[in-house]
C-alpha cells in the first residue's frame, strides 16, 4: 500500500475525511469542539459503549457544565454521577485534572499533547485525542479501534498489544493526517473503526480504504489484528452482610450498614455492604460464621444472620466477584458501632475502617456504589419487610 507520510498516504487521509463528512453519526459530543466537552467524552468513551455513554454524557454535562463546575464539585458527587459506568478512577481523575486546569491554567486547557499528559488520568491516547479534536493539532490518537484498523490497513502481523508496535502504528497514523484536518481525521478514524472496520466481520464493501487495505486485498481481515490470548479473570468468592440496626435515632432499625472502600485500588472511595473473601467451596453455614467473626473483629459489631439473599456475580476486566449475600441484624441488646454521622456529631473523624454509615433505605440512592453492591441494595430494599 502507499507509504505513510507520502502524498499517497495523505490521499488516504483525505478520502477518510470525505467519507466521514457523509457518514458521521450525530452524537451529543459532536455539537461543538469545546475542549472540556471533548475531554469528558473521550474519558467516558474509554471502555464504555457509545449507546451507554450518550445519555450519561448529557447528564454529566448538565450537572457539571464547565471545567470550573467540575473542579468545584466534591469527589462523592462526581462518583455518584459516574455510578454504573465502571472504571471509577476515571471519574476521580477527571475531577483532579479539572482542579489543576482551574488552579494552574486559570481554566484554559493546555493545547499540546505533552502538556495535557501532565494532568491526572490523561495518557497518550486522551492527550492526542483532545489536542487533535479540540485544537486541531496533528497528533495520532491511537486506541483499540485505531490499532485494529491500522493493523488491517498495513497488514501488521505482530501483536498490537506490544508497545513498539503501538508506537509504529502511531507514526503510521500521524502520516495519514491531511494538513489542517487533524480534528476531522481523528474523529473519522474512530468512526471507521466503530461503523465499518469492526472487530468481527468488517464491512469492507463500504470502506473508503478498501483499494489500499492489505488485510482486504490479501483476504486476512479475520486474522488481523493479532492479539495474545486473554487470560481468564481471577475469581474471588465472598460473603456479604446486609446488616440492619436495632438502635435509636441515627441507628434505628430500618437503617442499614454501608462502609466505604479504601481511597486506593479497585472501586476506590465507593460505598458497599461489608463483606469478606471466602473459600470457593464455602458452605452457607461457613459463610455465616466467617461473616459474623469478621463483623465483630472489624467493626466490633455483634450480629444475628437471618438468611440468604440472591447471590451476585460481577465480572471486571481482570477479576470476577461471586458473592453470597446474607441478611443480618444487630444482635438484640448489642451496641452498634458509631457511623461517620454520629462521630461527626461528637466532633470526631471517621478512621480507615471506621468510615461507615447507617443509611436509611432511601439514602442508598445518594451513595456511589459499584454495580454488584447496587444490585444488592436494590434487592434488599424490595425484600425488606414494610416499616
Ligand atoms: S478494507 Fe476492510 S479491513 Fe481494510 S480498513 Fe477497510 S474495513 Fe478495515
Amino acid at each position: 500500500m502507499s507509504g505513510g507520510g507520502t502524498p499517497g498516504g495523505r490521499r488516504l487521509g483525505e478520502a477518510l475525511v470525505r467519507w466521514f463528512e457523509e457518514h458521521k453519526r450525530a452524537l451529543p459530543w459532536r455539537q461543538n469542539r469545546d475542549p472540556y466537552r471533548v475531554w469528558v467524552a473521550e474519558v467516558m468513551l474509554q471502555q464504555t459503549r457509545v449507546d451507554t455513554v450518550a445519555p450519561r454524557y448529557v447528564s454529566f454535562l448538565r450537572r457539571f457544565p464547565s471545567v470550573e463546575a467540575l473542579a468545584a464539585a466534591g469527589e462523592d458527587e462526581v462518583l455518584k454521577e459516574w455510578e454504573g459506568l465502571g472504571y471509577y478512577s476515571r471519574a476521580r481523575n477527571l475531577r483532579l485534572a479539572a482542579r489543576e486546569i482551574v488552579n494552574r491554567y486559570g481554566g484554559r486547557f493546555p493545547d499540546s499533547p505533552e502538556e495535557l499528559r501532565r494532568l491526572p488520568g490523561i495518557g497518550r491516547y486522551t492527550a492526542a485525542a483532545v489536542a487533535s479534536i479540540a485544537f486541531n493539532r496533528p497528533a495520532a490518537a491511537v486506541d483499540g479501534n485505531v490499532l485494529r484498523v491500522m493493523a488491517r490497513l498495513h497488514g501488521i502481523d505482530e501483536p498490537v498489544t506490544r508497545a513498539p508496535v503501538q508506537r509504529r502504528i502511531e507514526r503510521l497514523t500521524e502520516a495519514l493526517i491531511p494538513p489542517g484536518r487533524a480534528a476531522d481525521f481523528t474523529e473519522a478514524l474512530m468512526e471507521l473503526g466503530a461503523l465499518v472496520c469492526t472487530p468481527g466481520q468488517p464491512d469492507c464493501g463500504r470502506c473508503p480504504w478498501r483499494d489500499a487495505c492489505t488485510a482486504y486485498l490479501e483476504g486476512r481481515t479475520g486474522e488481523l489484528p493479532v492479539r495474545p490470548q486473554r487470560t481468564a479473570p481471577r475469581v474471588v468468592h465472598g460473603a456479604v452482610a446486609v446488616v440492619t440496626a436495632n438502635g435509636d435515632g441515627a441507628r434505628a432499625g430500618r437503617r442499614v450498614l454501608v462502609v466505604r472502600r479504601p481511597a486506593g485500588g479497585l472501586l476506590a472511595g465507593m460505598w458497599e455492604f461489608p463483606w469478606v473473601e471466602t473459600a470457593p467451596d464455602a458452605s452457607e453455614a461457613e459463610c455465616e460464621a466467617i461473616l459474623t467473626r469478621t463483623l465483630r473483629d472489624r467493626y466490633g459489631l455483634d450480629v444475628v444472620v437471618d438468611g440468604g439473599l440472591p447471590a451476585v456475580r460481577h465480572v471486571f476486566s481482570h477479576l470476577e466477584w461471586r458473592l453470597q449475600v446474607f441478611a443480618a441484624r444487630v444482635r438484640p441488646g448489642a451496641e452498634a458501632p458509631a457511623g461517620r454521622r454520629e462521630l461527626a456529631a461528637q466532633g470526631r473523624a471517621a478512621g480507615e475502617d471506621g468510615d461507615l454509615v447507617w443509611a436509611a433505605p432511601e439514602e442508598l440512592d445518594g451513595l456511589a456504589f459499584g454495580r454488584a453492591h447496587r444490585r444488592i441494595a436494590d434487592t434488599w430494599r424490595k425484600r425488606r419487610p414494610a416499616p
